[in-house]
């Protein structure tokens, strides 16, 4: 009997999960929990939405399944009166993704131990 795949299994906190297409692989259609962030350049809080895009990260296997988990982040207006920074995106944290990065904390944990496939191991 073939074991199913569920999302909540898989899903980093913080996240919320609006969709998901199951194929050769899991995509994840998320969105984070928080609503508001902080600006990088004063520390304040907003949650004056400016802008949305997506961030496409992928996460560890599971059941030799690719999981390709897709963040809706948002752009906030600063909304500090003094301050230079006038829109920033929301951070992700580090157990989530760092900024700019394509693959989540636990993959990049997992290739930094020398997790690699079968067929790239050398013979002993
Ligand atoms: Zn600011």
């Amino acid at each position: 009997m073939p074991r199913s795949l569920h999302s909540s299994s898989v899903v980093p906190g913080g996240l919320v999960v609006d969709h998901v297409q199951a194929g050769a692989g899991l995509t994840l259609t998320t969105r984070p929990i928080a609503s508001s962030a902080r600006c990088p350049g004063c520390g304040q809080p907003s949650s004056r939405v400016h802008s949305r895009y997506t961030r496409t990260v992928s996460d560890l296997p599971v059941a030799g399944r690719r999981i390709v988990i897709d963040i809706r982040v948002c752009r906030f207006r600063c909304a500090g009166a003094d301050c230079r920074t006038k829109i920033f995106a929301e951070r992700l944290g580090p157990d989530l993704a760092a900024p700019y990065a394509r693959r989540n904390a636990r993959l990049e944990c997992s290739r930094g131990m020398g997790d690699t496939p079968p067929t790239q191991r050398t013979g002993s």
